[in-house]
C-alpha cells in the first residue's frame, strides 16, 4: 500500500482547490481511502482553507509519485507564484506510519512548522517528495500522511465530507444550486449532517462563494448520510463527487490553556471570569476581558459571527466562563464559550419602600436614607435579581461563521448543556 500526501495547491487566481486535485488523483490511483486534514487555522501563510490531503492506493510508490507530479503539472496549479505545492509519498498502510509522522500531524494542528524540518522527517523515513516553489506544501503533505494514525489515537472521531465538483467551464460563474432542495436535504439528514445551511439567516452554508471548483460540500458524522444528502440536492451538473475522511468539526485545533500560557498562533480552551463587560466597538465587533487572578485575556466576537455576538453581550462581570478560539494579537477570537456560573444578582442603591424613590447616601459608611419626608433608612446596598437571558452551558457561532475544524455543539460530547445553532 502507498499513501500520497499533497498540500498547497490552492491557486487564488485560477480558483484551484487542493481537494479537487486530490479527488482527481484518487481516481487516477484507484484510491481506497481519501483524507482531508484541516491544519492549524492560526498559521499565517495558510492556503485558503488550510487543507492538506492524502489518498491511499495499491499503486507502487514510484509510480504514485509520477502520477501525482504529472497531475499537478497538468492542472497548472504549480504556475501560481503564491502557491508552493508539495507531494509526499509513503510506502505502507496509513494506520501504520511511524510515530514521528503521526506526531508531525498533531503538531501541524497547533504549531507553525518548517518545510525544511518536514523534508528531514521525510528523508528519515525514506519518503519520496516533489515540491514546487518554496515547497511550503511539504508541511501539510506530511501531516496528511500521518493523519490516519494520528486520528486513531486522538480523543475525537473523524468526520466526513462529500464534496461535489462543478464542470470545468462553469468555474468562476454563479452556482446553480436549488436552495429549497438543499434545505430539505439538510433537514432530512440533520443532525448526522451539520453546517449545511443556516436556518435563521437562510444561508446555504454548504455552497461556497469563492471561484473554485466546489459546487457544495456536505459535512457530517456518517459517510452514508453525507453521500445521501449530497445526492438529494438539485443543482447544475455535478462533474464528480468525492467523500473524504476529515478532522473537520472536531476541535482538533484546541489545546487546554490558561491565560498565563496562551500565546499567539495557537487555539485554546481557557477558563476565566468575566472581568470587563462586553463592549461593542466600531464595525460591530464585541470585546470583553476575562481574568484568572491578576492576569487578563481579551476575547472578541467579530462581526461575521452574527447572532453569536448577542450571546456574548449577555455575559456580565463575575460570570465564570470557558472560552474557545485562536489567539492572535493577544486576543482570543471566540468560536464558542460555556457559561459555567452566572451572576444572578447585582448590588444596587435601595429604593424607599414608602415613596419608591431611590435613596441617597447618608454619608460615608452611614448607609442610605430617603430624602423625602418618609425618614426611611437602609444600612447599605441591596441585592437585586438580574434578568439574565442567558443560561448555563455552551454557546457557539452560527454555521456560516464556523471554522472548518471547530466542533458544532450538535455533535455532542460537551461537558455542559448545549445551545446549538442550526
Ligand atoms: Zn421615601
Amino acid at each position: 500500500m502507498t499513501v500520497v500526501g499533497l498540500d498547497d495547491t490552492d491557486s487564488r487566481e485560477r480558483g484551484m482547490c487542493t481537494t479537487y486535485a486530490a479527488a482527481r488523483l484518487a481516481e487516477r490511483l484507484d484510491a481506497s481511502a481519501r483524507y482531508l486534514v484541516r491544519l492549524n487555522p492560526a498559521v499565517p501563510h495558510k492556503t485558503r482553507g488550510n487543507a492538506a490531503l492524502a489518498v491511499v492506493t495499491d499503486v507502487a510508490p514510484d509510480q504514485a509519485l509520477i502520477t501525482a507530479r504529472d497531475l499537478l503539472d497538468a492542472m497548472a496549479v504549480t504556475d501560481d507564484d503564491r502557491t508552493h505545492p508539495g507531494v509526499v509519498v509513503a510506502p505502507g498502510r496509513p494506520e501504520e506510519v511511524p510515530t514521528a509522522v503521526a506526531d508531525w500531524t498533531d503538531r501541524a494542528m497547533h504549531e507553525l512548522l518548517d518545510p525544511a524540518q518536514a523534508r528531514d522527517v521525510c528523508s528519515d523515513h525514506g519518503y519520496r517528495t516533489v515540491t514546487w516553489g518554496l515547497g511550503r506544501g511539504l508541511v501539510g503533505a506530511l501531516a496528511a500522511i500521518g493523519a490516519a494514525r494520528a486520528w486513531s489515537r486522538a480523543e475525537f472521531s473523524p468526520t466526513y465530507e462529500t464534496i461535489s465538483y462543478r464542470e470545468r467551464d462553469r468555474w468562476g460563474t454563479g452556482r446553480a444550486v436549488d436552495a429549497d432542495s438543499l434545505f430539505a436535504a439538510a433537514d432530512e439528514f440533520y443532525p448526522r449532517v451539520w453546517d449545511t445551511v443556516d436556518r435563521e439567516t437562510g444561508e446555504t452554508v454548504a455552497v461556497p462563494h469563492t471561484p473554485g471548483p466546489v459546487l457544495h460540500g456536505i459535512r457530517g458524522d456518517d459517510p452514508a448520510a453525507t453521500r445521501a444528502c449530497a445526492a438529494a440536492v438539485s443543482s447544475e451538473p455535478v462533474e464528480r463527487r468525492t467523500t473524504f475522511t476529515t478532522n473537520q468539526g472536531t476541535d482538533a485545533h484546541l489545546t487546554e490553556g490558561t491565560i498565563a500560557t496562551a500565546v499567539d498562533g495557537r487555539s485554546y480552551r481557557v477558563e476565566g471570569v468575566v472581568a470587563d463587560p462586553p463592549e461593542t466597538r466600531e464595525g460591530g465587533h464585541v470585546f470583553l476581558e476575562i481574568a484568572d487572578g491578576d492576569l487578563q485575556l481579551a476575547c472578541a466576537a467579530f462581526e461575521p459571527t452574527g447572532r453569536f455576538r448577542e450571546r456574548v453581550r449577555r455575559l456580565r462581570v463575575g460570570d465564570r466562563v470557558t472560552v474557545c478560539g485562536e489567539v492572535s494579537e493577544s486576543t482570543l477570537k471566540l468560536e464558542k464559550f460555556a457559561a459555567r456560573s452566572l451572576v444572578r444578582t447585582e448590588q444596587v442603591t435601595p429604593t424607599c419602600p414608602d415613596c419608591g424613590r431611590r435613596m441617597e447616601s447618608a454619608g460615608r459608611g452611614q448607609g442610605y436614607r430617603c430624602r423625602g419626608d418618609c425618614d426611611r433608612t437602609a444600612p447599605g446596598k441591596v441585592a437585586r435579581e438580574l434578568d439574565r437571558r442567558l443560561e448555563r452551558g455552551w454557546y457557539e457561532v452560527p454555521p456560516s461563521a464556523r471554522r472548518h475544524v471547530a466542533k458544532p455543539l450538535v455533535r455532542g460530547g460537551f461537558d455542559a448543556p448545549v445551545h446549538p445553532e442550526r
